[in-house]
């Protein structure tokens, strides 16, 4: 079955400061122009994996929008997207310093989105099983009616949903009991631990995971280099260690991780075989720089990330 993923595409333009950014000064810096959004990352390494995958998004009529659609559908994603003539395609910059990351997003075509897009596509996919909606497009007001529609038409066709929480940020902004309101009923929810703990109010992301899984049927929050947190409704609760790397650039581990877990659920792996996997292609993507996976595997098979 396919697994259909609603969100952002952007050109993520990645700038690393030779010194902090102050105001007034004449600074240095390396600059990196790289294809990005959540949920066009997940597609692409869903696609890596040989995971039949179909994105919903919107991009501007644009140079841009037609290099991120063209990339992604040499990946093997399969593109149902909008263009939107004026609008520009989505882009965000990346200010990366010290360890710590600064992004200031241009929307763009992204929040365009609109319910018609996902009726449109979900009549089209007869294989569709799994929808992946990433929370950026409930999170914006503009395409917020989009997110909705696609958690309701999942569940009226009958297929199972995800979601990735996005932004422990917006979803702070947002509110997070009207984000929780929304997602009730979906069937696995996957965030950070800044976004479990904004969703919850705990700290420890144990006991934020165990609550959230009177939102979610099955619950992930990322743990960084430490691995990962599985709970669900069967009383599951377990970590799965990270495997040791040298990080070079952890763009996109969480969204290759989001990839990594939903092509082992639907094709129904059991939780701790998926976590695995998960984490290997997190750790897949920490190796690389940029949040996109490198040419598609032989076949479809996941190489051995072991070094
Ligand atoms: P996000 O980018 O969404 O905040 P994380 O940083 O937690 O997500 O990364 C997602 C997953 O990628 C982790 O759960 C882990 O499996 C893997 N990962 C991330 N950073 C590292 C690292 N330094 N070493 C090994 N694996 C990592």
């Amino acid at each position: 079955p396919r697994t259909v993923v609603i969100g952002h595409v952007t050109t993520d333009v990645i700038v690393i400061p030779a010194r902090p950014v102050v105001d007034g000064d004449d600074n240095e810096a390396a600059v990196r122009i790289t294809p990005g959004g959540q949920a066009a990352n997940t597609a692409a390494w869903l696609a890596w994996q040989g995971t039949p995958v179909t994105l919903v998004t919107s991009v501007g009529d644009d140079a841009d929008g037609r290099a991120r659609i063209a990339e992604l559908t040499e990946a093997g994603v399969d593109c149902a997207a909008r263009r939107h003539p004026g609008v520009p395609t989505g882009s965000v910059v990346v200010v990366s310093f010290g360890g710590r990351r600064t992004m200031m997003s241009q929307r763009g075509a992204n929040v365009l989105l609109a319910p018609e897009d996902i009726d449109v596509a979900l009549i089209e996919l007869p294989d569709a099983g799994h929808v992946h909606l990433s929370a950026y497009v409930l999170l914006d007001p503009v395409s917020r009616a989009a997110g909705l529609r696609a958690l309701a038409a999942a569940r009226e066709h009958g297929l199972t949903v995800s979601v990735d929480a996005a932004s422990a940020e917006l979803l702070r902004r947002t509110g997070t009991r009207r984000c929780l309101e929304w997602l009730r009923g979906i069937d696995l929810l996957i965030a950070n631990e800044d976004e479990a703990r904004a969703l919850t109010g705990h700290d420890r992301p144990g006991p934020a995971a165990g609550a959230l899984t009177a939102t979610a049927r099955q619950v992930a929050v990322k743990l960084g280099a430490r691995g990962a947190l599985w709970a669900d409704r069967d009383g599951a609760l377990f970590t799965v260690a990270a495997r040791p790397v040298d990080a070079v650039d952890t763009t996109g581990a969480g969204d290759a991780f989001a990839a990594g877990l939903l092509t082992a659920l639907t094709s129904g792996a059991d939780a701790r075989t998926a976590l695995r996997l998960a984490g290997e292609l997190g750790a897949a993507a920490v190796r690389v720089t940029g949040a996109r996976p490198g040419p598609r595997a032989p076949g479809g098979a996941v190489p051995a990330t072991s070094q």
